[in-house]
């Protein structure tokens, strides 16, 4: 009814996140950011006026994930939803998501999440304007078309904004509203970007130059963590052990022990480490300081030296080994990951024998594995990738088999041992509690008839049963519901 004031509706998004823990913690502040600008979340995206896709790019399959997506969603784009792409398909394809998507209105990469309110406020006052503008076009093409009796023209929408300039940008640490989404762990990024340019990654093109952040600003947040309940942080970045505190103030292994020793917190996790600049004084950080998680992740990539090389991880083989010494010498058990590629261009038959053996030695708890993709812009993409897509498939299922047989070898001596368990969700189908271990450890487990438990709350397991990426066990307390705090 024209001349009667209308109330503004909500506006809605529907948010949906692909990739790396990274980018879930990027959307948790995109979220942040929305609900902050009076944006309501939703939970489709028939319901949504905004549709926001965080992309990932570190693999092939990843990006055609988003791109599918997309067409699968484009018939939405008739009724006036406006899509965006954001993160490292965003940053690494630009302007030609434009011209693959035409009914994208918003790029932006990650460095750029603080000037979305802007950017939104930009593209709604463009898309009015345009929508005008489109209005008196379509109005007169309409009396052209009846004059000459041609077909009605269609409308289009070409409003474009992008964010894509902002990588060097430290400004991306401290986004002034987070949406957490893990109600128990509260995730922290210290160091952004990557300067290491491995021969395979796309991380160095898409997230920019490594920058840190300093250790008062991470420590503030860890303590507001504190104030909103967590018990738990972890670190987050590219490679968490290359920080360098703008300030000089603190080395990483003196971070560490710092949020460590933060009253209210009860355990710190890292990820992920490079084995470049992985020195002994971690592994002395988590003897000394028990709130630090006895895990660490340490991504190999291959076992032999020569792959290494060709990869441009600058450590071979025996550097690699030497540093699972000084973590595998530790007083503590510390549980060991790492991340593999299998069909590395030229990896041979005996190289992936190295990679099983490496295996062998160092005995991991879990491993990621992944084919290798060949991504844009990267220096690997100038050796032929000569081995075929089934044998890649081939060599992955020969590495994961063997994952397989050392991970039920690595659960097992947790058998008999009670590990605290942090309490995540009870699985009622099955009678049983889900939780983490200090080594991040899924474990299954029972409570006496009659005990309710709390997430978040920490509790003594007797662990009884153990399987390839899991344990199983029973609460160790035989009276009442006590937890350990
Ligand atoms: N910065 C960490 C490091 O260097 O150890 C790794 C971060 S990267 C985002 C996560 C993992 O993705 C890598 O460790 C690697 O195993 C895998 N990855 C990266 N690029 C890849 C590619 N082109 N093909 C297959 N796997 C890849
Ligand atoms: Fe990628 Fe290598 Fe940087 Fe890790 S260290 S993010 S694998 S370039």
């Amino acid at each position: 009814m024209s001349g009667v004031p209308q109330s503004n509706p909500q506006k809605t998004f529907y948010l949906e996140t692909f990739g790396c823990q990274m980018n879930v913690h990027d959307s948790e502040k995109v979220v942040g950011t929305l609900l902050q600008e009076g944006y309501l979340q939703v939970n489709t995206v028939e319901e949504a006026d905004l549709v926001l896709y965080n992309t990932c790019s570190i693999r092939d399959k990843a990006e055609q994930k988003v791109f599918n997506r997309l067409s699968d969603y484009k018939k939405y784009k008739k009724q006036g939803k406006t899509f965006g792409v954001l993160g490292c398909v965003a940053q690494q394809e630009g302007e030609k998501i434009f011209e693959r998507a035409p009914y994208v209105s918003l790029v932006a990469g990650s460095a750029s999440y603080r000037n979305l309110p802007s950017m939104l406020r930009q593209l709604e006052a463009a898309q009015l304007e345009n929508a005008q503008q489109e209005k008196v076009r379509l109005e007169s093409a309409i009396l052209e078309a009846g004059k000459s009796g041609s077909r009605k023209p269609e409308a289009e929408s070409l409003v474009r904004i992008t964010g894509l300039d902002d990588r060097e940008t430290d400004k991306c640490f401290e986004t002034e509203f987070t949406s957490r989404t893990n109600p128990h762990r509260g995730y922290i990024t210290i160091i952004e970007g990557c300067d290491k340019f491995c021969a395979y990654c796309v991380v160095p093109y898409t997230r920019g130059k490594e920058r840190s952040r300093t250790s008062a600003s991470v420590l503030d947040e860890a303590r507001q963590l504190v104030d909103l309940g967590y018990t738990e942080i972890q670190l987050l970045g590219q490679n968490v052990n290359s920080y360098r505190d703008p300030g000089g103030n603190k080395t990483f292994a003196e971070l560490l022990m710092a949020l460590g020793s933060v009253t209210g917190i009860r355990r710190v996790r890292f990820t992920t480490s490079h084995p470049r600049d992985f020195g002994r004084d971690i592994v002395e950080a988590i003897d000394a300081v028990p709130t630090l998680c006895d895990h660490v992740h340490l991504p190999v990539q291959s076992g032999s030296t020569r792959v290494l090389d060709a990869m441009q991880r600058l450590y071979t083989r025996d550097e690699y080994l030497e540093r699972i010494s000084w973590i595998q010498a530790a007083r503590r058990d510390i549980s060991l990951t790492s991340d593999l590629i299998v069909g590395f261009p030229g990896e041979t038959e005996r190289e992936l024998e190295e990679t099983l053996s490496l295996m062998d030695l160092v005995g991991y708890d879990s491993v990621f594995t992944f084919k290798y993709s060949p991504r844009p812009n990267t220096p690997a993409l100038g050796l032929e990738d000569a081995i075929p897509d089934e044998e890649k498939a081939r060599r992955l299922a020969v590495v994961n088999d063997k994952q397989k047989v050392i991970g039920v070898a690595r659960n097992r001596r947790h058998i008999g041992q009670v590990l605290e368990v942090m309490v995540e969700a009870k699985n009622t189908a099955r009678g049983q509690w889900v939780g983490r271990t200090s080594q991040i450890k899924v474990m299954n487990f029972t409570v006496p008839a009659g005990v309710e438990l709390t997430t978040g709350s920490y509790v003594p397991v007797l662990v009884t049963g153990s399987f390839p990426n899991s344990l199983m066990g029973e609460m160790a307390i035989s009276s009442g519901a006590k937890a350990l705090d």
